[in-house]
């Protein structure tokens, strides 16, 4: 048979850039650039490493193809095949018998990126089973904030809102090179035209060294940066006083609020001077329309919320909002049927929903939150779109462990590896450990998965068709709809996501509640509006990217409480939070704990992004770890010097919580009291079994970082990654 090329859009990251699939006898060949793609991304689809090694990831030897059941005690590495018949009547029964033993809600979710199988599938299952509204996975620290509190503050997201038309962009923790391709070109293109660029950042990245300003700030302080700037815009007038007027709500409040913040005061808990900051906001505010591109950086903070919500006033406050080239407001996609309106999550009856784990305490991620800004978005949108609301997993390990509210005895993991993205890792472990029934479907036997009692193979993206619904927040999918065929067979006995739910639903007797017999079928149904099946849909319109118009707010308001955008969060006073934001120290700083500082001299930040990895992604597949073999520490040549530590020395980094190691590199453009620590790192070529699973004590860094819930930010559950206090010494033997 000829080879034939399928055309795709590759979710190994969220690049989202299009590609080529070659296939030959149903054998994946390669994947490549699509140069007809009309988003252009920086650096080049051709040169991500990933997508040039998707054959050796397809068909990597050590993929898990075949479902497996545990064949011995717990983390000894000892599996046995199995049918997914028996592996589906199993798992159903286990299910039963927890459920009958302990309620549904004894059985939860935790879920990793995905890529790209729908979100609410879960709910629906989990809410049949008259069961469990937790679902915890990296939501609090990755997307679900952000998206949230501008659901919150302006009724929609914008998503990465950065375009030809923007005068001024913001980089806010973001490092679009590394971790946003699509931004990074268009940041690149924006510069050659003269737009400027404002960046900030405790380091120099390579976005900083194109900027018109960098704000080197002290980690965990970019709320009272941002603060400062609201200080300065409205002190000078510099704000959009006819937008502020008619459309923003409680001006003469955050007025008040922002007196504490002058730029000298500022100054003193950022080291950021007053006049960069003074310089930053007249630039931002001089330079409409502008748009503010946060990272996940500002979700991983204590004062996630805060900095978000201050993010947002910024944007209000220059009438940023709904104007080409500044924060876009897409909308849901018209026509489409959003994954949220098939199932939107809130079936549970309010008993349970009343369950879903420290849903009082992180109150606007979880379903109270989402029910008042799914209220909002249904009067002017028509409808909503979103993730469903999300659990708060450093709490979730906990009740496993106490048993209290109620005892949690089985846990479902997707695509995820909590034992090396969740911090705290010596909780995890114990918590898993502790576990009735532990099912990991994923592509790899992770340090999590040797801890499972099943591991089941998942289908890749290129073995399953997609239709991208990501939440409608994506300006150039317009809807965040694209649709991808299904572009190699599958192989071996690879699974979606759907079919998993689906199979064991029915076995749970949830036959009515899942009419259609695949992901294709139900993608079909989800498209019925359009009059195009899924297979056609994908090749007559692949994604769309026709513009929403803009300043809809003056036929509709906004999708918020008061319809205006509100400064004075009206979403945060009824969830019982302060509706203006304000700066709190972190917990572990010199400023806050100098006895603890005294030990452990420098702040460790933690996440930032490579080209090579995604989180804890790809370190099995030699093309690609060849290029990046070790777990990287960044540390200052001063500090390097003082410590006797040269480049590629083994070093540990030790908190009150422990040490691991990583390799010094030296790296000049941060302060010399940070280091940054690389993130997402287990050791696959290391043996399976304890106590190695896979070098996870070694080389991740989440064993050294703390998320008590006592420490997470109180409003989104954030636990800090950028602001932990350590030490870090040479590794004499190792
Ligand atoms: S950057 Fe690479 S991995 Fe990410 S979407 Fe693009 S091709 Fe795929």
């Amino acid at each position: 048979m000829s080879e034939e090329v399928k055309k795709a859009v590759c979710v190994w990251c969220k690049g989202e850039c299009g590609v080529l699939v070659h296939v030959k006898d149903g054998r994946l060949i390669k994947a490549v650039e699509d140069p007809d793609w009309p988003r252009k991304v920086y650096p080049r689809t051709r040169a991500c490493p990933r997508l040039k090694a998707a054959k050796e990831w397809f068909y990597h030897p050590e993929r898990v193809n075949f479902p497996l059941k545990r064949a011995a005690e717990r983390g000894e590495n000892k599996w046995q095949r199995m049918s997914w018949t028996e592996a589906f009547d199993e798992i159903a029964e286990r299910i039963q018998k927890i459920k009958d033993a302990f309620g549904g809600e004894a059985i939860v979710h935790t879920q990793g990126t995905s890529y790209r199988e729908e979100y609410p599938l879960r709910a629906r299952f989990f809410s049949q089973l008259g069961g469990s509204p937790t679902y915890a996975g990296a939501s609090n620290i990755c997307f679900m904030p952000r998206s949230t509190m501008a659901n919150a503050i302006v009724g929609m997201f914008s998503h990465y809102s950065v375009g030809p038309k923007s005068k001024c962009i913001v980089l806010l923790g973001a490092e679009p090179l590394n971790a946003r391709p699509i931004n990074a070109q268009v940041i690149r293109d924006a510069k050659k035209r003269g737009t400027k660029l404002i960046v900030i950042d405790p380091r120099f990245t390579r976005s900083a060294s194109l900027a018109d300003t960098w704000l080197q700030l002290r980690p965990g302080t970019d709320c009272a940066l941002l603060l400062g700037m609201i200080y300065v815009i409205i002190e000078e007038g510099l704000y959009d006083k006819d937008f502020v007027e008619k459309w923003c709500h409680g001006f003469d409040q955050l007025r008040k609020h922002v007196k504490r913040y002058t730029p000298e005061e500022v100054e003193k808990i950022t080291l950021v001077s007053s006049e960069k900051l003074r310089e930053a906001a007249r630039i931002y505010a001089g330079n409409r329309p502008g748009a503010i591109l946060e990272g996940v950086a500002t979700e991983q903070s204590q004062n996630a919320g805060e900095i978000l919500q201050a993010r947002w006033i910024l944007a209000g406050l220059t009438g940023n909002i709904d104007v080409e080239g500044g924060e876009e407001l897409t909308g849901p996609h018209p026509t489409i049927i959003s994954c949220r309106e098939v199932e939107p999550g809130i079936r549970f009856s309010p008993e349970q929903q009343g369950k879903q784990i420290a849903s009082d305490r992180f109150r606007l991620l979880s379903w109270q939150g989402q029910r008042i800004i799914t209220e909002n978005m249904k009067k002017v949108w028509g409808k909503t779109t979103g993730v469903p609301s999300v659990s708060h997993g450093p709490s979730m390990y906990r009740t496993i462990l106490t048993g209290k509210p109620y005892p949690i005895r089985g846990v479902i993991t997707m695509a995820s590896n909590p034992m090396v993205t969740q911090p705290d890792t010596k909780l995890i472990y114990k918590a898993l450990k502790s576990l009735d029934l532990y099912v990991v479907k994923d592509f790899w036997m992770t340090p999590s998965a040797q801890l499972a009692d099943y591991v089941l193979p998942s289908s890749s993206w290129l073995e399953r068709p997609i239709l991208w619904d990501f939440c409608g927040y994506d300006r150039y999918m317009v809807s965040g709809e694209a649709a991808v065929p299904q572009t190699v067979p599958g192989e071996y006995e690879h699974k979606t996501d759907f079919d998993f739910w689906r199979e064991l639903g029915l076995r749970l007797g949830q036959g009515d509640y899942w009419p259609w017999k695949d992901l294709e079928e139900y993608y079909d149904a989800r498209l019925a509006p359009t009059g195009l099946k899924h297979k056609e849909y994908v090749y007559t319109v692949r994604c769309e990217h026709k513009k929403p118009g803009y300043k809809k707010y003056e036929r509709t308001g906004f999708a918020t409480p008061t319809g205006k955008v509100e400064l004075y969060s009206t979403v945060l006073e009824k969830l019982d939070y302060p509706p203006l934001p304000s700066f709190k120290e972190p917990t572990e700083s010199k400023v806050s704990n100098p006895d603890l500082a005294r030990e452990y001299p420098l702040t460790l930040i933690t996440g930032g992004r490579t080209r090579e990895f995604y989180h804890s992604e790809w370190r099995q597949i030699d093309s690609v770890r060849s290029r990046h073999p070790d777990p990287l520490l960044q540390i200052h040549p001063e500090t390097a010097a003082a410590l006797d530590i040269s480049e590629g020395d083994w070093v540990w980094i030790e908190t009150r919580r422990g040490r691991v190691r990583q390799k010094a590199t030296l790296f000049d453009g941060m302060d010399p009291s940070i280091v940054h620590a690389e993130h997402g790192w287990w050791l696959p070529e290391l043996p399976g079994e304890e106590p190695w699973l896979h070098g996870v004590w070694e080389v991740n860094i989440n064993v050294v970082i703390d998320d008590n819930p006592d420490i997470c930010n109180s409003i989104t559950g954030a636990w800090p990654l950028k602001t932990a206090l350590c030490k870090v010494y040479k590794v004499k033997k190792y």
